[in-house]
């Protein structure tokens, strides 16, 4: 109930307001979010991009966003990508920029999300950069697949997320594996119909090991986007995290010695960082997903 208030509470326009009404209750709340977010502005999240990469880790760099839904915003937000590609292909080759569709067109048009995903792949290959869509809720997953399909036969530097919790995650990825594209595999953000997803579980953790096993036994790319460490323990015992084809992906800001662990043993990964002014929706899932962080932003404001 809490994570689900939260993420309601994330998209209340009312909110934006009240944030850019009262400077002072921007800065206080801006205070918890420094944890997860790099900042406002393009250049925090670079900053540290910078930092993170000198230490050896891989980067995906995301400016926050969801649900546009006027073309002018659509295409602005597209054009930010253009910037943060070039941005990112100059701090080192290798690295990843990472967006929802929804933020550049999907909620808009089909076509338009479709249009900018090519831009941007076009943009991304000069740059050398891979980029990486994310998945959203349920009621828009045949719709990403399906821009990610027609994309990705063009492009082999465009990778997709699938939810590990989804019930129809072992069909779409047999599917996806056709493709070049990097899978990220994630266990799922969002609160789902019990019909549709499972809950957090063994049952779960076992689908995400099938997931990556197949993908492992199939020398796929993968990005292994979790915090478990129990998961992550299993995934290392099987040999998983050995191949050359896949990383550890975690979220800046969250467990960040036990990303650091995984990198002191050798083993490839990345962070995923995120700026932007909608940095409040992001804020909002990460107390979401985990409900004890609630206590660590009220630290966060009183002892920044
Ligand atoms: P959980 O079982 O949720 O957590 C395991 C343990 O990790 C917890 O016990 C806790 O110790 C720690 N932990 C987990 N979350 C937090 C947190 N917020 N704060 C502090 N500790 C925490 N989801 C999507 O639906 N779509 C996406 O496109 C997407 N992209 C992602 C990309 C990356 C790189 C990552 C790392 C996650 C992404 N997610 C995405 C979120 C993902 O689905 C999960 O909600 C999130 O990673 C938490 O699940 P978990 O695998 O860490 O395991």
């Amino acid at each position: 109930q809490v994570s689900h208030a939260l993420k309601s509470l994330a998209r209340k326009e009312e909110w934006k307001h009240r944030l850019q009404q009262s400077e002072e209750l921007h800065d206080i709340l801006l205070k918890a979010a420094n944890r997860y977010v790099a900042g406002e502005k393009r250049s925090d999240g670079l900053a540290i991009a910078r930092k993170l990469q000198a230490k050896g880790y891989g980067i995906s760099l995301e400016n926050i966003g969801e649900n546009t839904k006027l073309l002018a915003q659509c295409r602005e937000a597209k054009m930010e990508f253009d910037q943060l590609i070039e941005d990112v292909g100059a701090i080192a080759p290798g690295q990843t920029v990472s967006f929802d569709l929804s933020h550049i067109g999907l909620s808009y048009q089909f076509d338009t999300a479709y249009g900018h995903l090519i831009e941007l792949a076009e943009k991304a290959n000069e740059h050398e950069v891979t980029l990486m869509i994310s998945m959203e809720e349920s009621t828009k997953t045949d719709q990403i697949l399906a821009v990610y399909r027609q994309a990705a036969e063009l492009y082999s530097n465009i990778g997709i997320t699938l939810q590990a919790h989804l019930f129809r995650t072992p069909d779409d990825l047999r599917k996806l594996v056709q493709l070049p594209g990097k899978i990220r595999i994630v266990k799922g953000a969002y609160q789902e119909p019990s019909h549709l997803a499972m809950e957090r579980s063994d049952y779960l953790n076992n689908r995400y090991l099938e997931l990556v096993d197949h993908l492992v036994s199939t020398n796929h790319p993968v990005s292994v986007a979790t915090h478990d460490q129990k998961l992550l323990e299993e995934m290392e015992r099987r040999q998983f995290l050995q191949s050359t084809d896949v990383e550890i992906e975690m979220l800046y800001g969250i467990q960040p010695s036990q990303l650091k662990l995984f990198k002191e043993k050798g083993y490839q990964t990345r962070v995923y960082l995120t700026y932007g002014h909608e940095w409040f929706l992001y804020l909002c899932h990460r107390l979401a997903e985990y409900p004890e962080n609630i206590y660590t932003a009220l630290i966060d404001i009183i002892n920044p």
